[in-house]
């Protein structure tokens, strides 16, 4: 198979796994839990989200948390928001890059923020404009990319279609995300492949959850296609918001052991990881979807 020497693993355990856990986290603890992540080597960060208080009281705090933490030179702190007014409030409180979120399908779109695809996508350029203005990229998710929990199928037309949009709109790169799990390997192979054809120097960021087992797998058919950027969370905390109990986003700790054992690099202290991936199961009381907090790495040896 392809073996790309490096890596990116864009850890996303603070914003988009807190954000769908029910159990609130102190402002503190996030602080802590961002030192962690950097500390242990990660370049990119899903740090915060500015979107409303209301809908989501988990990323209530942004601002005091993008205020406390300890910038690490190099790292790229990214948020996630859903409208102008978030933009500027990201923009303020210093993230370096931000991402917007549309579904594949209309009925998902409806569902999320009631409004069409077109509708979304008319929306996009402003937040573009507030964060060009501020030199900061706009990265455009595809949200339910390989297949949508409301609709099923999702068309490889309509992944490009909307890619192609999204650069329209300003936007410097893409993810394809997978939140309900339902992608497979050779899907995942066929639809990265298609992408960077028609991308080839955009980053293209991968969003796997383990929802029915087969996120590692997604990530090793991606890599063969010649994917890089990967999302994971510590302890793959951030459930399924479909499916009550079901496993969340692909497990950190997991991937960076995997990979380093593929022999591909990704700049991560994996023993760092597997601190603050113990320091998140303190956080999140729930059964840890993490393999390797449970069997340790495969360097460790058992007594003879
Ligand atoms: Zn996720």
């Amino acid at each position: 198979m392809h073996i790309p020497s490096r890596v990116i693993v864009r850890e996303v355990s603070a914003r988009d796994g807190l954000q769908s856990e029910k159990t609130l986290v102190s402002t503190a603890h996030k602080i802590e839990l961002l030192n962690r992540i950097a500390s242990a080597g990660f370049q990119r960060i899903n740090a915060v989200s500015f979107v409303s208080p209301e809908a989501v009281p988990q990323m209530a705090d942004s601002e005091a948390v993008m205020a406390g933490i300890t910038r690490a030179p190099g790292v790229l702190y990214d948020a996630s928001t859903a409208n102008v007014k978030g933009a500027r409030r990201a923009v303020a409180a210093g993230v370096d890059a931000l991402s917007v979120f549309i579904a594949a399908t209309e009925t998902s779109n409806r569902k999320n923020v009631r409004r069409s695809i077109a509708e979304s996508m008319a929306a996009v350029p402003a937040v573009v404009e507030v964060a060009a203005a501020a030199g900061i990229p706009v990265t455009g998710t595809i949200i339910g990319a390989f297949g949508c929990p409301y609709e099923g199928e999702v068309s490889d037309v309509q992944i490009l279609s909307m890619a192609s949009q999204y650069v329209e709109a300003g936007c410097s790169g893409f993810l394809l995300g997978d939140t309900t799990g339902v992608a497979n390997p050779v899907q995942v192979e066929r639809i990265v492949g298609k992408m960077l054809d028609a991308y080839p120097d955009r980053e293209l960021y991968l969003h796997f959850h383990n929802t029915r087992g087969a996120g590692l797998a997604n990530v090793v058919a991606a890599i063969n296609a010649g994917a890089t950027m990967f999302d994971a969370s510590l302890a793959g905390i951030g459930g399924c918001p479909f499916i009550a109990g079901a496993s969340g986003n692909i497990v950190t700790e997991d991937l960076v052991h995997m990979l380093h054992d593929m022999g591909i690099e990704t700049g991560i202290d994996i023993d760092a990881v597997l601190d603050a991936a113990k320091f998140v199961s303190t956080l999140i009381p729930r059964p840890t979807a993490s393999h390797l907090l449970v069997a340790g790495k495969r360097t460790k040896l058992l007594p003879a």
